[in-house]
């Protein structure tokens, strides 16, 4: 991966885009006729539960966590591909979870969004100038073909696929993955959104041209000043794009801070164990399933109190009983522990 890293800049309180304050998205699970006639609560599976944080102007905001930890019903939700349980996602004033179909129709131009399948998500039959143009046409930007051509043309220059002339004829079956991926970007700057969801961008990617479209999104929120809330599982990918990272278990945000901060000085033992499995070469070294005991439980039925206490090694009776707040500590540096600063590293 190239040497460019996270600009880590300075980020005021002032620069805020998005604020998600309690944030819930839970779905009914479906029973059997039997299992429903007996069942008095209908369970739910809590897919976020209760998440709040702030997102700043320009910045690239990780969301990190293992499969099934919510992170991209997170962004559906805040997205409005689906819709929350309650809670509220502001973009620059405005609550994305209240505006009806038409205003959200509007609403739309101001976030895009980056499939992690860029050949899925587009259509094979159109080719890259229309697969572009498309979300003009929706949202009534251009008035004529030869205003969409030279904003296609623009953003492929800006995702450095040139000649843009050569590229704009082509279907998306002639393209490589890395391509195909830089189209998709393309697609979603001819709007000129505020901000852009990145939903694990690069993990079908072949590893050797990962670090070319990563490259790219940090390229684009320094120059274009795109901010980016870049979904992933993967730490290490974290570490080298994002300004800030949060780091997700079980529908639960457990901690948020500086990439420095959270890879530097992890302070969940969550963290500390997914770092652990990541950066920490040594085989003598514990890994993440020697610091966690078993599996991940069920979403449906989370734990009490912490839902980390039932594979962690620190838990005490109070974790069992008692879920943590989430306290700032250091500087920006945010964690969801009651033990924070008592046990030492892993
Ligand atoms: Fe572990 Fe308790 Fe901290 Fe949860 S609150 S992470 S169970 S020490």
């Amino acid at each position: 991966m190239a040497a460019m890293t996270a600009a880590h800049t300075e980020l005021k309180k002032g620069d805020v885009i998005l604020q998600v304050r309690n944030l819930v998205k839970h779905f009914p699970v479906r029973l059997g006729l039997i299992q429903a006639l007996r069942t008095k609560v209908p369970p739910v599976l809590k897919a976020v539960d209760n998440v709040s944080f702030d997102v700043y102007k320009g910045e690239i905001f990780g969301v990190v966590g293992e499969s099934g930890c919510g992170k991209t019903t997170l962004a559906r939700t805040i997205l409005r591909l689906t819709d929350a349980t309650s809670g509220s996602a502001i973009l620059e004033g405005t609550d994305i979870m209240s505006l009806s179909p038409p205003e959200m129709k509007k609403l739309r131009k101001k976030m895009q969004v980056i499939f992690q399948d860029p050949y899925e998500s587009m259509n094979p039959r159109m080719d890259v100038q229309t697969i572009i143009s498309e979300p003009l046409r929706i949202q009534g930007i251009v008035r004529s073909v030869h205003e969409a051509r030279d904003i296609v043309a623009r953003v492929l220059a800006d995702v450095e696929m040139l000649p843009p002339e050569e590229y704009m004829t082509r279907y998306p079956h002639e393209l490589s993955g890395g391509q195909r991926q830089r189209v998709a970007v393309a697609r979603a700057l001819s709007v000129d959104p505020d901000f852009i969801v990145a939903d694990e961008p690069v993990s079908m990617l072949d590893v050797s041209i990962r670090g070319e479209v990563l490259n790219l999104m940090l390229e684009l929120s320094r120059s274009r000043g795109v901010t980016f809330i870049y979904i992933t599982h993967d730490l290490a990918t974290a570490r080298h794009v994002c300004d800030r990272i949060a780091v997700m278990y079980l529908g639960k945000m457990v901690e948020l801070g500086t990439a420095d901060e959270v890879i530097g000085n992890p302070l969940h033992p969550y963290t500390q164990a997914l770092i652990g499995a990541v950066f920490v070469p040594d085989p003598r070294h514990r890994g993440f399933a020697d610091i966690l005991k078993g599996e991940i439980p069920s979403p449906v039925n989370p734990p009490s109190g912490c839902r980390l206490h039932p594979r962690c090694p620190y838990a005490i009776d109070r974790c069992k009983a008692e879920e943590p707040e989430f306290r700032t500590f250091e500087g920006t540096h945010q964690a969801a522990c009651h033990l924070v600063g008592q046990f030492g590293k892993s």
